[in-house]
């Protein structure tokens, strides 16, 4: 086995459905990694991209990771039957020479090669992600036909603000979802709770949960927990710097609702400090780990793994990111759900063109690999980062 190119491209991508509205100049990386396995005259190619809402991560990709797996020996990609990638063997060869800590971005551009992998791994086996994956941990695949999902958005819009966001709760509710996801915390509390009654209307406050964008120190953070908690939401989400465990463990203690945390948190270091020092309650609350911000699935499966065997449940992981990768996960890994962005962060707003969203559950595709040929607007620039091959 062996890797012989990997393309790798920046785009912008946007919070909003209307991509004109300004979005803090948010990228990610796109990345092709061509095998030499051929199917029907062609390279068989895993796609990858950087996840949502932060930054892209092509200078690490480039010069740091991509070059490592293009140089690597045929062994050290393959499984035992030397007949396909082996993405665990894959993630060492890029790992390979990096220090303990200093986790900064790195872990980013590792997980999308990493999501590229699973993608040409599950292509070439003809299986689909979810099923590749329990085959190769070793798992059943408790439901394999659809996944619970919730609706990702609700940022705050510069113009007509609750007006724009009843709209797009109104359109989730249209797309079969029963619960949802709004942002708070960049804008006063008073307008926060006004946001959250007109977003309530549809799903009800106890489907609806919040995210304050890790925006609140200690003060702010338990003045929303004084506000947030006699409404019953859902969940209340990124209350304060994802390091400040201080403030997290303070709220936690106050706010008696589920909290969700860990969305910016991006190594077992890291989890473990959370778990330990942020007050969160196993029983209860929600962990955001991010599998592509993580190191990739190898990085992730050690956080479950280690979490899991503290006593969380495996139910209590809701992956941020809201793509199909992470729909696969959820599936596979018996997690909670998926975070879905139907509006926004296009082109990988929502799912893929066929799937089925309704009574709060989506299909799972069926197609070899991750399935993003099955998203026309995703497919369209995976193309373009391929170009002629
Ligand atoms: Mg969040």
């Amino acid at each position: 086995m062996h890797i012989v190119d990997i393309r790798e491209r920046s785009i912008a991508i946007s919070r909003y459905a209307d991509p004109a509205i300004p979005s803090g100049g948010l990228t990610t990386s796109l990345v092709a990694v061509v095998t030499d396995v051929m199917r029907a005259g062609k390279p068989v190619v895993g796609y990858g991209f950087s996840s949502v809402g932060r930054f892209a991560q092509g200078g690490l990709i480039r010069e740091r990771f991509a070059p490592r797996l293009l140089n690597a020996a045929d062994e050290a990609l393959s499984d035992d039957a030397g007949k396909n990638l082996d993405p665990f063997r894959a993630w060492a060869v890029m790992m390979a020479g990096e220090k303990p800590g200093g986790h900064g971005e790195r872990c980013v551009a590792v997980g999308t090669l990493d999501m590229a992998i699973w993608d040409a791994a599950a292509k070439i086996a003809q299986v689909p992600l979810h099923r590749f994956l329990t085959d190769r941990l070793g798992r059943n695949l408790v439901n394999p036909s659809r996944v619970r999902v919730y609706a990702g958005g609700g940022y705050l819009y510069p113009k007509n603000d609750i007006a724009c966001l009843s709209d797009e709760m109104r359109r989730f509710a249209d797309l079969g979802f029963t619960h949802a996801k709004i942002k708070i915390g960049s804008t006063s509390l008073d307008q926060d709770r006004r946001r959250i009654d007109a977003a309530a209307q549809l799903p009800g406050y106890g489907h609806l949960a919040v995210d304050a964008m890790n925006t609140y120190d200690i003060d702010t953070g338990l003045a929303a927990a004084a506000t947030l908690g006699p409404l019953g939401l859902w969940w209340f989400e990124d209350v304060c710097d994802p390091l400040d465990f201080t403030t997290q463990a303070s709220v936690a203690a106050f706010y008696e609702g589920p909290i969700a945390a860990g969305e910016a948190l991006f190594s077992l270091a890291e989890a473990k400090l959370l778990d330990q020092h942020g007050g969160l309650r196993r029983a209860r609350d929600i962990l955001l780990f991010d599998p592509v911000h993580c190191y990739g699935l190898p990085g992730y499966l050690k956080i479950i793994e280690y979490l899991v065997m503290k006593g969380w449940p495996a139910q209590a992981f809701w992956p941020h990111g809201g793509h199909l990768f992470c729909l696969h996960l959820v599936a596979a890994l018996g997690l909670g759900g998926a975070e879905i962005n139907p509006l926004a962060f296009r082109p990988f707003r929502g799912l893929a063109d066929a799937v089925e969203i309704a009574d709060g559950f989506a299909d799972l595709p069926q197609a070899p690999g991750v399935g993003f040929e099955l998203h026309s607007e995703v497919w369209q620039e995976f193309r373009r980062v391929l170009g002629d091959c």
